[in-house]
């Protein structure tokens, strides 16, 4: 339905548009996938980002929401047609498949792996090099070394990329395997999908004659029990046959086993080897930042880099983001690049930022998430100060980003409407004076932003 509306939309903008301009903006856009309430599409350059940003990219989401009734995320991703140095994803997951490998399964091809996240892209870093040495020890002895290899870490720290770069890595040797990478999202929705049609041998067999399954944020099956009972036969069924399998997720396995994932199947993830990415160093960064710019051939002065290194912490994806800006900029206005013009570039990427569709279900995982409890610790009677503050910071969110009355918040958190109230004042009274804690608040609310 969304590709219809967009469809739907590029003819409409071919009619009001000149010639000139559709081509040059409009007609590029690819599509590439949709859930729900999200569309995802990409263009072949920065330039076509930025452009696309600033001149179009409000009106086509009006559309959007105006012809699908409802709020869409329109994602909008850097792709090179055809060529392996293509920009980075500039938002959210990196999803579908860009590369095609032939003669496959279609369903291995539709899952398949993003070219540009290997080895040779991958910066090492304090923070990342046991990672980076265990995926690539997977990489020479698959099914053997460590099974699984379960990469775990914040958002934004490499674990999609270094997961890919296995698998780009034993396709090159190999290009017969079969390798597929499926987010646990995607998992859920094709084994329902697969319910649903009565087609669940043909899911079974699918998944269980890989050679390599690459499983992304496997937090997302908490609760799916059947899913879970799925992953676990799929698992073991690949696990016997010394069937590499490589895991990520935002938490350890033993926290994923707090929060609810399956004794049975958390052990199962816990067997093999598990590593934490860590948050890159300002060196890193500077790194990753100076890489970049190499495969955009350009020369950036060194205050520039560390000047965006300084800004952005921990998320590399908004790392890149960022250099991208400062780039696109400067090709587009023929701006040399000076510290100044980049911190001008970034502050419209930061005014852009604010989190979009909330709900309530978002919040108290991200708080809890941030808070290191898990939800029914929030959820509970306890007072200790820790709980407290996450309870509260989940109530003040709740009013802020959804739509969600006093009562309906207390409902939710088993309090009652006064109590609601009482909390939002305390916590706006308490961040201000509490840095730390005003901290953790950031940190959701970026979060937030990056669902
Ligand atoms: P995660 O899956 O941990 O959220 P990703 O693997 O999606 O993170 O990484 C986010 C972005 O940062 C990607 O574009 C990826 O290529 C880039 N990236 C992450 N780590 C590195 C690194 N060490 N060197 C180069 N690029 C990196
Ligand atoms: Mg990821």
């Amino acid at each position: 339905m969304l590709e219809k509306n967009w469809n739907l939309i590029k003819a409409q903008l071919e009619g009001s548009l000149s010639k000139n301009e559709f081509e040059s903006w409009i007609q590029p856009i690819r599509y590439v996938s949709n859930t729900e309430d999200r569309l995802t599409v990409s263009v072949p350059t920065s330039y076509n980002l930025v452009w696309l940003q600033e001149n179009y990219l409000s009106d086509i989401s009006q559309r959007l929401n105006a012809l699908s009734g409802s709020v869409i995320s329109l994602d909008v991703l850097v792709v090179a047609p055809e060529s392996p140095d293509s920009v980075a994803p500039v938002h959210d997951e990196p999803s579908p498949a860009i590369s095609i490998q032939e003669k496959v399964d279609p369903f291995i091809r539709d899952h398949s792996l993003l070219q540009n996240y290997t080895f040779s892209r991958f910066i090492i870093g304090d923070n990342n090099a046991l990672a980076h040495a265990a995926a690539l020890k997977v990489a020479n002895t698959p099914g053997t070394a460590y099974n699984p290899l379960f990469l775990y870490g914040g958002v934004g720290l490499g674990k999609t990329h270094l997961m890919h770069a296995v698998g780009n890595a034993l396709l090159k040797k190999n290009p017969s395997m079969r390798i597929a990478y499926v987010t646990s999202e995607e998992f859920v929705n094709l084994f329902i999908e697969s319910i649903q049609k009565k087609r669940q041998t043909n899911f079974r067999n699918r998944f269980r004659s890989l050679d390599v399954l690459l499983l992304d944020d496997v937090q997302f099956l908490l609760m799916k029990k059947e899913t879970i009972t799925e992953l676990f036969n799929t698992f073991n069924a690949l696990h016997t046959r010394k069937k590499q399998i490589i895991l990520t997720s935002d938490r350890t396995p033993k926290q994923l086993q707090i929060d609810g994932l399956d004794d049975r199947l958390a052990s199962r993830v816990g067997g093999g080897l598990d590593v934490e990415i860590h948050k890159p160093s300002f060196e890193t960064r500077n790194a990753i930042l100076l890489a970049k710019a190499n495969e955009e051939r350009l020369l950036i002065p060194n205050e520039v880099y560390s000047m965006i290194a300084e800004s952005i912490e921990t998320d590399i994806r908004l790392l890149e983001n960022a250099l991208s800006r400062v780039i696109a900029v400067h090709r587009l206005l023929k701006k040399e690049i000076t510290v100044d013009m980049a911190k001008e570039a970034l502050n419209l990427v930061i005014a852009e930022k604010n989190p979009k569709n909330v709900s309530f279900e978002d919040i108290i995982r991200e708080t809890s998430n941030v808070f290191k409890l898990s939800k029914a610790d929030i959820k509970s009677k306890s007072r200790t100060s820790q709980i407290n503050h996450a309870r509260q910071i989940v109530m003040f969110l709740s009013r802020q980003y959804t739509q969600m009355s006093y009562t309906e918040i207390a409902s939710e958190l088993g309090k009652e409407h006064p109590t609601i109230i009482s909390g939002i004042k305390r916590i706006e009274g308490e961040l201000a004076k509490n840095s730390r804690l005003k901290e953790k608040f950031d940190e959701i609310i970026e979060n937030l932003k990056k669902r």
